[in-house]
């Protein structure tokens, strides 16, 4: 303080021992000083910085904060094999006075410094869930790309939705020194990402009728008139399929309406005991599905009787001949026996059910419902049996009785 005062003190001093001219001349250089200064801050002076990148200007801050703020992004959006510091150590600021006031903000400035630089190369990344799994020059490819393969699974007669499986994002960047991927490259990439697709679909399905069989014992066994003609109904589905790059992987049932309702057939069995070998006036022709696909070569091998109490008719034929069951019915037994073989029990209601022995193979389980024709097993040569044959029981209260009327036969 006495240092500063003494100063002051001494500057008065040499002041006051100047000439009037003297005093005059100084104050009116400090009035236009004053002046000077105040016109140019009136007239919109600014201390501000010029960017220079590359030997040349590109912009002006404000702020060294911007500057740096501005450098810190564009190093971060430089993908590079090394460090992004050295594309970006050319960048310098320079203070200046200035009456423009053209500022850029921080981000401005980072898109600036990357378009001008020589080194870095604008692009795209494509992120997958995340992570960086491809690099492109074009964005238009990457969509295209995107888009074709999601086109894959689109079906235009069906209401469906595909999406990725996992969460793509396309981002811009820019690279140094770094390779890009061709567009050939990106389309077999993007075939290997995994497509899920959503499909609402409707679907008619039949409604299997049941057989309901009514036994007459004033007609006699073998007699079969179908008096009420079975009819399937029909159900309509609205389902949900879950598909992964087109395959299904779930399936679910929205909603189901009955369209129409089953009606029952209804067949009349004669169970009145006939004798063997008698022509059966009441025979009917054919209204028990022929339990062995004609359409192999088959031979009836046994009747009923036969010399040997066979309770059953044998027709041969080639192992892996479709059976069929007769009527429809409940599957009552399903299994292997040591006689029988491999062979199925179908019970049609009211006493009646029949036997198909000797399978090969077996396509229903105890319990399980089945209509008129459906395949039920295979021909086979399973359990004692001396060469491959289909054995027909028909079964009537417990007691077997001569399938063959039954069958049309005789
Ligand atoms: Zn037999």
């Amino acid at each position: 303080m006495i240092v500063i005062d003494k100063a002051v003190k001494s500057f008065i001093k040499k002041i006051n021992d100047l000439s009037t001219h003297s005093k005059l001349v100084i104050f009116a250089a400090i009035v236009t000083v004053i002046f000077t200064l105040i016109c140019l801050l009136s007239s919109g002076i600014n201390f501000s910085y010029n960017v220079v990148y590359g030997g040349k200007v590109v912009a002006q801050v404000s702020d060294t904060a911007v500057y740096e703020q501005a450098l810190a992004n564009a190093a971060d959006s430089i993908v590079c094999d090394g460090s992004s510091a050295d594309v970006l150590s050319d960048a310098k600021i320079k203070p200046i006075i200035t009456t423009k006031n053209t500022s850029s903000s921080a981000d401005e400035l980072t898109s600036i410094i990357l378009k001008n630089s020589e080194r870095v190369k604008q692009g795209y990344i494509v992120k997958v869930d995340g992570k960086d799994a491809l690099y492109l020059s074009s964005c238009e490819d990457v969509n295209k790309a995107l888009d074709t393969r999601l086109n894959m699974y689109n079906k235009k007669d069906k209401s469906c939705e595909s999406k990725f499986a996992n969460e793509i994002t396309v981002t811009k960047a820019y690279f140094d020194k770094v390779s890009l991927s061709t567009s050939d490259e990106m389309q077999s990439y993007v075939n290997s990402l995994d497509v899920v697709t959503v499909v609402t679909d409707t679907e008619s399905k039949k409604i299997p009728y049941d057989t309901v069989v009514k036994r007459s014992s004033s007609k006699k066994a073998g007699y079969t008139l179908v008096t009420t003609k079975g009819v399937e109904g029909v159900k309509q589905l609205n389902k949900q399929l879950t598909l992964l790059n087109g395959k299904v992987t779930d399936e679910k049932i929205l909603s189901e309406k009955v369209v129409s309702n089953p009606v029952n057939e209804v067949v009349v069995v004669g169970t009145a005991t006939s004798s063997k070998g008698s022509s059966n006036k009441y025979a009917s022709s054919g209204k028990f599905v022929y339990p062995a696909d004609k359409n192999a070569y088959l031979t009836i091998t046994s009747y009923w009787g036969d010399g040997r109490n066979h309770k059953a008719i044998d027709i041969a034929g080639a192992i892996g001949t479709k059976i069929f069951a007769s009527l429809s019915g409940t599957v009552t037994y399903a299994g292997y026996m040591s006689d029988y073989g491999y062979n199925v029990v179908v019970d049609h209601g009211n006493g009646m059910s029949t036997r198909y022995a000797h399978c090969s193979k077996l396509y229903v389980k105890s319990g399980e419902k089945v209509s008129a024709g459906q395949t039920i097993a295979l021909m086979g040569n399973t359990g004692n049996s001396t060469g491959p044959h289909l054995h027909f029981e028909v079964i009537l209260n417990g007691t077997r009785v001569d399938p063959a009327p039954y069958l049309g036969l005789y």
